[in-house]
């Protein structure tokens, strides 16, 4: 039996450590860092240093090492030991403040769209207090953010501490205006629900696709997919509800609230839940509980697969970023109110989010932007590429009231005036059933459900809460000076529901029509990485980041330069595998396989004339045929291959010609191989099929 509590956090240099094991002025001080953020000095920090590492090795480390998130979109440690030789041949185990502090990774390799190039060659980690450290695999983990040596951000967690800043600054204005003056700081709190596949080991292995890209490049469809929805919350097979609680105590180890698990909607598809947290905590633990799922996974022979498209033909994986604003004296802001005055802050706030949602939809769409994403947006699995928001029969009746002036009376509710009455208390069960929408209210939050499974949350929440923060700037800029603050507020939530409700929808997303209805409606339709990311500059995203400090211009060019880079390159190596696939492997096996029939239809001839070959000749002919068109598609990939090169030095065409034309290409050529794959003997296929790595655990 394990016992949960006592377990919970065991690997985590939290608050009860340090209350522990520091000295009284020392936890002072760092509660002070934490909570205002305030800055540490030097013999502080050379204290906490002390504490971690003697905790550290009594957790069995040996190492330290500054965690951090690169533009790579994986997190990235390199890990030095604690021994400091003493002259005498001698070791101690030391850890200074310095090195808590701040480190210098060689890290001139880590993506910075030409940041450091222009400007300094190296970067450095700083410590973040506010993500407790933690020990893992014998190494003390100190979550960190990345900078170059002038200062501009080469991370995606400094730009989400510093849009939580602006958040919480704009929030707390707008609160004081509704009398709230003990309100002095507001989180932004992120539950993300997690899909994953779990396939086994051995036929992981059995795949370049798998092991190079993480998507399956070839492979044809089996005869059972998704199409009984018999594994939808079906229960759960051994070996993998094994892994599941392995990965629950771990988890709860790092002190990861892991909740919910279940089977998915795809054959071998799962998804795990942690209870919601503060974003930057949500931020790290998503990050961790990705890297811990897939050594989990290793111990039971399986593989985790984090791709968005791992398997063509069934449900990919997304991740759904359910998001808040909670209080520091604990009200979460999107919770409707209770009173009259709490109405109206409630849709003040909603008013803001259909804002910055609205003018900020482009944003949102490039924060999720990514090549595996890609499969996903628009097929009918996952929101489409359109951003729109529901709100819910209730809540969208209330709204049309308040943007028609009438009043709104809902079922078997008391009658609403805007502010005059009760809002209904929104179930859970009125505001969940559209399941089709990209960025739906549920009752107390909204959930974002356009991220792909192998996202680093951070980005979209930086926009979320850069965006947010601007709108409800501009609120408190007009309602400070208002006189009538009651009547202003009203008018302006009223105002702005009607100039950007064309935001709202709260119909079938993946209806067809839906395409035609968005674009009358104005509303933008970014299909792929290159046409979304081309948006990063456009002067009001500029002005965004800018005017609320979270990105500098050459920092907000750095990311669609790094965006860009990654998506060709990502291609680049799909595209490289599969030429590798298709000439190593699979027309050798078509080629022997057509060998051996062409050896039985002679052996017949030879027996007897009388016995019939058509059988043989037939597949021979048309797997012949199918060989040379396969083979062709190779060349033509291949001399496109040549062609993206030339273009290297115009990032945007360079990554426009991938998705264009390499990407198509590829496609081609799979739909050539999954053909042949369904007509050669499984005997002479050189991979395990989608039958058995999706049945097969
Ligand atoms: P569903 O699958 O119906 O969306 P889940 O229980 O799987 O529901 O996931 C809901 C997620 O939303 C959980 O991670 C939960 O902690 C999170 N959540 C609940 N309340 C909030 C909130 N106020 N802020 C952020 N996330 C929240
Ligand atoms: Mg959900």
């Amino acid at each position: 039996m394990v016992n949960v509590p006592e377990l919970f956090g065991s690997n985590v240099f939290n608050d009860d450590v340090m209350k522990e094991r520091l000295p009284k002025p020392v936890y002072t001080a760092l509660k002070k860092t934490i909570q205002d953020g305030e800055a540490i000095d030097l013999s502080v920090a050379n204290s906490v240093a002390h504490a971690m590492k003697e905790w550290a090795i009594e957790k069995g480390c040996t190492h330290y090492t500054h965690w951090f998130q690169p533009l790579t979109g994986v997190t990235a440690e390199k890990h030095d030991s604690f021994i400091t030789p003493q002259g005498d041949g001698e070791v101690i185990m030391s850890f200074s403040g310095k090195e808590l502090i701040k480190g210098e990774p060689d890290a001139s390799s880590f993506p910075s769209g030409g940041i450091r190039a222009t400007f300094e060659a190296r970067g450095y980690t700083a410590w973040d207090p506010t993500s407790y450290a933690f020990a893992k695999d014998g190494t003390l983990y100190i979550p960190t953010a990345f900078c170059s040596y002038t200062g501009e951000v080469l991370d995606k967690k400094t730009p989400l501490l510093r849009s939580m800043e602006r958040i919480s600054k704009e929030a707390v204005r707008i609160l004081h205006l509704f009398g709230k003056t003990d309100v002095t700081r507001i989180m932004t709190t992120v539950g993300p629900e997690q899909e994953y596949f779990l396939i086994d080991k051995d036929m992981y292995d059995a795949r370049p696709d798998l092991i190079y890209t993480g998507r399956t490049l070839f492979g044809a469809k089996a005869p059972k997919g998704q199409e009984l929805d018999d594994h939808y919350f079906g229960s759960i097979k051994t070996r993998v509800s094994q892994f599941m609680a392995e990965l629950d105590k771990e988890l709860w180890s790092y002190g990861i609230y892991a909740k919910t698990k279940h089977n998915e909607v795809a054959p071998s598809q799962h998804e795990i839940a942690p209870i919601f947290t503060t974003t930057n905590l949500a931020v790290d633990h998503n990050e961790l509980m990705m890297d811990v799922m897939q050594k989990v996974a290793e111990k039971f022979d399986l593989v985790c697969l984090l791709h968005e498209k791992p398997f063509a033909g069934v449900n990919g994986s997304g991740k759904h970023n359910n998001w808040s604003i909670s209080t520091n004296t604990g009200e979460n802001l999107l919770k409707p109110g209770k009173n009259p005055a709490e109405n109206t802050q409630f849709l003040l706030f909603l008013a803001a989010i259909i804002k910055a949602v609205d003018e900020y939809q482009d944003l949102l769409r490039i924060s999720v932007a990514s090549a595996g994403n890609d499969h996903r947006l628009g097929a009918n699995e996952a929101p489409p590429a359109i951003i729109s928001m529901f709100l819910g029969d209730e809540l969208e009746a209330v709204v049309k009231a308040i943007e028609e002036g009438t009043e709104y009376e809902g079922k078997g509710k008391k009658q609403m005036q805007m502010g005059v009455d009760v809002l209904p208390d929104f179930k859970k069960d009125t505001t969940d059933r559209n399941r089709t929408s990209p960025f739906a209210f549920t009752g107390n939050r909204f959930e974002f459900r356009m991220l792909g499974s192998s996202l680093n949350i951070a980005s979209p929440n930086i926009v979320l809460n850069t965006a947010v923060a601007e709108i409800l700037k501009q609120f408190a800029d007009e309602l400070e000076g208002s006189a009538n603050f009651d009547e202003d507020v009203k008018k302006l939530i009223a105002k702005t529901i009607k100039a950007h409700d064309r935001i709202i929808f709260n119909g079938n997303n993946y209806a067809p029509e839906w395409v035609d209805e968005a674009e009358k409606r104005g509303l933008s339709n970014l299909k792929s990485v290159p046409q979304a990311v081309a948006h990063y500059m456009d002067e009001k995203n500029v002005k965004l980041f800018t005017e609320n400090n979270v990105f500098s211009e050459e920092e907000l060019h750095a990311r669609y330069e790094v965006d860009l880079e990654n998506y060709a390159k990502l291609i680049n190596i799909e595209a490289l595998t599969m030429l590798d696939m298709a000439k190593k492997d699979i027309i050798p096996a078509v080629t022997s396989y057509v060998k051996e029939l062409t050896d039985t239809a002679l052996s017949k001839k030879e027996l007897s004339a009388e016995i019939p070959v058509e059988l043989e000749t037939n597949l021979i002919t048309s797997l012949s045929q199918k060989l040379v068109c396969f083979s062709n598609k190779a060349e033509e990939l291949a001399n496109n291959l040549i062609k993206a090169g030339e273009l290297e030095n115009d990032i945007q065409a360079y990554a426009d010609f991938y998705c264009d034309t390499i990407f198509v290409n590829m496609q081609e050529l799979r739909a050539i191989g999954d053909d042949m794959e369904t007509d050669t003997a499984s005997d002479y296929w050189p991979y395990p099929s989608y039958g058995e790595m999706l049945f097969g655990v």
